[in-house]
């Protein structure tokens, strides 16, 4: 049971933890910061918060839980801020896309209290934002990630873990750097190619016309280019490393499949057509083996 959760950041990630922990009846008090007055308003008016502070010093008042689950860019100002206000009691989460650039930001901060933080990323979500996306049962059936560190303590990796299960998620425990590239792949270069293409798309002379004949294989793809700039732009910029690796290997495939079609190679098309359905109709399709997430 948590006695007072300090959200920092009261979104999507935030705001449906609150109301899963709420739901489940294992928290007695959410205390929440945002910046911008119409985010405090609907936080308090969906009872996602029963309280909302302008200051993180009287967000994290009391807290025995806070978690940061503000953009990537914005992680790094936080944790300096909190610092300070961090006490021996207080557990502190993230909910970040991805995992090295918050523990780099949570050890330069926090210093020793950095055995009180457990890194996480819950590999749940929508393309929508802000309080008003957040619903009680965003958590239910799926996995969250933790990435404890060497110095993590127990006490505060239990807490987490517990507060995830609470909320109906599957938890799971990864390497920071392997955390990093396997979201890379499964999720940042995805959206990547969706923004991409969609923007591509938009600028066309014949937008209406194109989207006319749009099917739906071509909706189900777009869909994650509704997703937020801002968040995107951090998690790009953040995960870089990865990001880079897979896109240099994505753009010399795409560079074999230009010239197989220029060539009218049909049977280099077919092997990696097949390759494709093959492992789509299999490994990709094996609900075991993947999170039905939405994003
Ligand atoms: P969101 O709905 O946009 O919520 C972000 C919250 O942070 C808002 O309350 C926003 O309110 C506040 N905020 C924005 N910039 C801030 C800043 N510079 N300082 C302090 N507060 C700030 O975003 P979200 O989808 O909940 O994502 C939150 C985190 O979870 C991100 O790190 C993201 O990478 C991660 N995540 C997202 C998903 C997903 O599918 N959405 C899934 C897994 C993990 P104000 O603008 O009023 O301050």
């Amino acid at each position: 049971m948590i006695n007072r959760l300090a959200i920092i950041g009261v979104g999507l990630i935030g705001g449906s933890l609150a109301l899963g922990l709420k739901k489940a009846g294992q928290v007695n008090e959410v205390v929440a910061y945002a910046r911008k007055s119409e985010t405090r308003q609907r936080a308090l008016e969906l009872g996602i918060a029963d309280r909302i502070e302008g200051s993180l010093a009287e967000t994290v008042k009391g807290a025995d839980m806070v978690l940061l689950s503000v953009p990537m860019g914005a992680m790094a100002d936080v944790f300096s801020e909190l610092a300070p206000l961090v006490t021996d009691t207080m557990m502190i989460t993230d909910a970040g896309s991805a995992k090295a650039q918050v523990v780099e930001a949570a050890r330069a901060a926090l210093g020793d209290k950095v055995s009180q933080f457990v890194p996480g990323h819950p590999i749940a979500g929508t393309e929508k934002s802000g309080p008003s996306a957040a619903f009680a049962e965003l958590y239910q059936d799926h996995r969250v990630v933790l990435t404890p560190l060497a110095e993590t303590s127990q006490k505060a990796l239990h807490q987490v873990k517990l507060m995830w299960q609470t909320v109906g998620a599957e938890v799971f425990e990864m390497a920071v750097e392997h955390h990093d590239v396997v979201l890379a792949a499964t999720s940042h270069l995805p959206h990547l190619l969706a923004f991409n293409l969609v923007g591509m798309l938009a600028q066309g002379d014949d937008v209406d016309e194109v989207l006319r004949y749009a099917a739906g294989g071509f909706k189900d793809f777009s869909r994650i280019a509704s997703s937020d700039p801002v968040m995107w732009r951090d998690i790009c910029l953040s995960n870089s490393g990865a990001i880079l690796d897979l896109l240099q290997q994505y753009q010399r495939d795409m560079g074999l499949l230009e010239q197989a079609i220029k060539q009218k190679d049909g049977d280099y098309l077919i092997k990696v057509f097949e390759r494709a359905k093959v492992a789509r109709d299999t490994r990709f399709n094996d609900p075991d083996l993947i999170d039905n997430s939405e994003v």
